[in-house]
């Protein structure tokens, strides 16, 4: 085992040297225990550093469940927790509008099944692979056992480039890459849905061909399907009004509110924008929002209507909008969104987008609370200055599970052959994600760490997922 005053470590991850256990003075072995896990985890599965820093910070909240409950270790259930069920790797042949022949690859990591089928989006980017896969498919299987509702966790995608391309090669890549997946899909086996570079567009072509290749009209085997052919209002906003609704539940435990707040929110996707709906319906004022090129300024707060027909109509990028906006909103090429100051933050980009030096500039300026609707967005030492100047930090798997729990939702809609109301879907959404606000509250105060939602988070979905996976055996 390598030694814990590992300086690699601290220096690729940031974090204090040794498990918190061990910091905290308690369960030594407990501490040392976690600390070989996790070596085992990097060394079976090298070069997937994204999956090594989500593995990490689960562990580093285990200790005190551990030290509460023996059987645990002795079941060996975290490491049977971080050995995903079943991993499948294909290749994805397409041709081009030109004639040109391309080979992607595609992916499905079916990480836990002990709460209910595999339940997960699928990313389209050119950076993912196996180990994006592997720690978005992780972090799901605890973010869907706090929904409370019956669902395991998995994750998909490929390294297919969106950008760029005719609705014609969308759709023609999708086909085959449903044409190798379909035959490990269903509604009782694992249900995929959208993520990065993969909406309700996609999820129509994906579906269009699950559809043909297995000649049975199966609503339940995809999320986030149109409204017109089994899919579920409110799908579309549920994560970033979610994020907005677990905010709105940090801020009341500090006798705060979102009214009157200037909020920035990264991204420009489907989370972003739904994120600046709702903080708008309640009286925050959001005044940046980003793409991967730079960022927008609005002091006057972001013209939402503008913002959908320039990225949900158009698919365009974010300075198309400062151009049409005018009147003093400026796009900065490059600039860093989180130099802006503000007293609420949503990143809703992508993994690791916010790193310390980020997490400075928005504790500087007068940032009170976090809420992640990405997975992943802030680096361990962002979140440890986050916690060390008393931010309330709510980290993604706990802030941005409003998505996959309304995609429950919506698989509830299709077993029972039924559409609700929006307000109806709407209040599920918010009591969904008061309860899990209230679970991570509740379990890091009896953890003996109040107010920590990471540990808080981890803790309560590890308890979840391992009581089912003790009570089914050892399968
Ligand atoms: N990709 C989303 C997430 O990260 C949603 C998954 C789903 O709806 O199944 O949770």
């Amino acid at each position: 085992m390598r030694s814990r005053r590992d300086p690699y470590r601290q220096a690729k991850y940031g974090l204090p040297v040794g498990f918190p256990a061990q910091r905290n003075g308690d369960h030594v072995e407990t501490a040392e225990l976690l600390e070989e896990i996790y070596r085992s985890v990097v060394s079976r599965n090298p070069g997937e550093a994204e999956f090594h820093q989500a593995v990490r910070e689960v562990l580093d909240s285990l200790g005190p469940v551990l030290a509460k409950r023996p059987e645990l270790t002795e079941q060996r259930v975290i490491e049977r927790i971080c050995e995903p069920e079943r991993q499948i790797i294909f290749g994805v042949p397409w041709e081009d509008d030109e004639g040109t022949i391309h080979i992607n690859r595609g992916f499905r990591v079916q990480f836990n099944s002990a709460l209910g089928p595999y339940k997960g989006g699928l990313r389209f980017h050119p950076s993912v692979y196996l180990g994006t896969v592997k720690f978005l498919g992780f972090e799901q299987t605890f973010k869907n056992a706090l929904t409370g509702l019956p669902i395991g966790g998995g994750k998909g995608g490929s390294d297919f480039n969106p950008r760029g391309r005719s609705e014609a090669e969308i759709m023609r890549f999708c086909q085959s890459f449903m044409l190798e997946l379909s035959r490990d899909l269903g509604e009782y086996r694992d249900v995929p849905a959208g993520d990065i570079g993969v909406g309700g567009r996609e999820i129509g072509y994906l579906f269009g061909m699950y559809k043909r290749i297995t000649r049975q009209y199966e609503s339940g085997v995809l999320t986030g399907k149109g409204l017109g052919w089994g899919g579920s209002v409110v799908r579309k906003e549920a994560t970033g009004y979610g994020a907005v609704y677990f905010m709105r539940e940090m801020l009341k435990e500090r006798g705060e509110e979102i009214e009157g707040k200037t909020c920035i929110v990264s991204g420009s996707g489907n989370v972003a924008i739904y994120t600046v709906e709702k903080l708008q319906q309640l009286g925050a004022r959001v005044v940046a929002c980003s793409d991967s090129d730079g960022y927008v300024y609005d002091e006057r707060g972001i013209d939402l209507e503008l913002l959908k027909q320039v990225k949900e109509r158009e698919r365009a990028r974010i300075s198309v909008y400062a151009d049409r906006r005018g009147g003093g909103a400026r796009y900065l090429e490059d600039g860093n969104i989180w130099n802006v100051p503000c007293q609420l933050a949503f990143p809703s980009a992508t993994q690791n987008e916010l790193n310390g030096h980020d997490a400075e500039s928005l504790v500087k300026g007068g940032c009170i609370a976090v809420a992640e609707g990405a997975n992943m967005p802030s680096t361990p030492d962002a979140v440890q200055i986050f916690q060390e100047a008393r931010i309330a930090f709510g980290l993604g798997k706990a802030a941005n599970a409003g998505g996959v729990a309304v995609s429950a939702l919506e698989m509830q809609q299709n077993a029972r052959r039924d559409t609700w109301t929006f307000e109806y879907t709407e209040e599920r959404l918010r009591q969904i994600m008061e309860t899990i606000h209230r679970t991570c509250a509740d379990t890091a105060e009896t953890y003996g760490s109040p107010g920590n939602y990471v540990r808080g988070a981890n803790m309560a979905s590890f308890i979840r997922v391992a009581d089912a996976m003790l009570a089914l055996g050892l399968v």
